[in-house]
């Protein structure tokens, strides 16, 4: 925390609105969209539960095929499964570690000529770095296929000014406890068309029909934001860019100590491309240098109370979705033996970052 976090709450407390739905909920809304500069918010409770419904407004139906970067978090696939369809995994391209746009082009011919058309498209922006939006949405476009952003991991990044989260036809957005700013628990689904966003609120407040009596013509969800968890979210919209500034900081420290060791490669920005840098990520080439693998620097790390973190495990990898359609090479299957995540919280000190920087480079040589 470190806005005004308490102040919004305490409003809400004046005012009695301890519900979901409420003043600091549309404050909220207001203030997400007023930083993308463009579009229309719905406070949801979670990043999870927006790309849920942003899977039934794509009109998504059980036995569809929807396409999602393979190297990701499972919560980018997993709504594909809610709704009984079927995830169709693609793998990363080099330069942003995102969705290869080549492998999605193979992947959507190969899948129209098995004779299913894919319903949606879910490219993610890993660690906050964007994923070649332009192209993928070229590609998306010839098919005439809707593109799901998962911006989860990407509030604050953006491509040519335009921010990460106004790219696809519809955005999640994550404040869980972990992302670069939190409501504790909560997200957000974006997007340019406002009646799609209308509909999604219907639909994560029970789905109730307008009438006095409670009518419902279609399944609801229990997925809106509560007018106590916006407030902190408000707050944090406060600080959203101290955040990445701290964010961004954390990476040029790790890459000015680092950036010179043969076996080290930082995940770079894409020309256009502005990362968050919710996560300073590298690559240990274990052919190089001292030799070290990934785990060999995870563990001599551990041994000082460091914790790193492999790089999300591919979805196409993945024990609960094995047998799924996979469609590249093995990008994402090495960036995943030789990634690490380093500590990249808001509040490292210079300290902090020297101290882990000193035993990443012991453990190297
Ligand atoms: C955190 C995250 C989500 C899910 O967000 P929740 O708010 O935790 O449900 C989805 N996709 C990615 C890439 C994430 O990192």
């Amino acid at each position: 925390m470190g806005g005004r976090e308490l102040k919004y709450i305490q409003q809400a407390f004046d005012t009695n609105w301890i519900a979901p739905l409420g003043p600091n909920v549309d404050g909220f809304e207001h203030d997400i969209t007023a930083y993308l500069r463009e579009g229309y918010a719905a406070a949801l409770s979670s990043g999870t539960a927006a790309i849920h419904l942003a899977l039934i407004l794509a009109g998504v139906q059980p036995g569809d095929e929807v396409i999602c970067q393979s190297m990701t978090f499972s919560a980018s696939a997993n709504p594909i499964a809610y709704l009984q369809a079927t995830p169709v995994f693609v793998d990363s391209e080099p330069n942003s570690w995102n969705m290869c746009p080549n492998a999605l082009e193979t992947a959507i011919k190969d899948r129209i000529a098995k004779g299913k058309q894919p319903k949606a498209i879910i490219p993610v922006h890993l660690y906050g770095m964007p994923a070649d939006m332009q192209a993928i949405n070229e590609v998306a476009a010839r098919y005439g296929i809707p593109v799901i952003e998962d911006a989860a991991e990407a509030l604050g990044s953006d491509i040519s000014g335009k921010r990460c989260g106004t790219w696809g036809m519809l955005a999640a957005l994550s404040f869980n406890g972990n992302k670069i700013i939190t409501t504790s628990g909560g997200g957000a689904l974006v997007g340019s068309d406002e009646a799609q966003i209308q509909k999604s609120r219907f639909l994560a407040t029970q789905a109730r029909d307008p009438a006095p009596h409670y009518q419902h013509s279609e399944i609801g969800y229990n997925y809106r934001m509560s007018n106590i968890t916006a407030g902190i979210g408000r707050g944090q919209m406060e600080v959203l860019d101290a955040r990445v500034q701290q964010r961004r900081h954390n990476f040029e420290c790790y890459k000015n100590a680092l950036g010179d060791m043969e076996a080290v490669t930082f995940q770079e920005e894409p020309e256009g491309c502005f990362s968050n840098r919710w996560l300073t990520a590298l690559l240990i080439d274990p052919s190089k240098g001292g030799q070290k693998s990934r785990e060999d620097i995870r563990i001599a790390l551990e041994a000082f109370n460091i914790e790193t973190r492999p790089l999300w495990k591919p979805m196409h990898l993945q024990p609960v979705f094995a047998g799924a359609p996979y469609y590249g090479g093995r990008v994402a299957e090495e960036l995943f033996n030789d990634g690490l995540c380093l500590p990249s919280g808001s509040n490292l000190t210079e300290e902090d970052l020297h101290f882990v920087i000193d035993k990443i480079k012991n453990a190297l040589q």
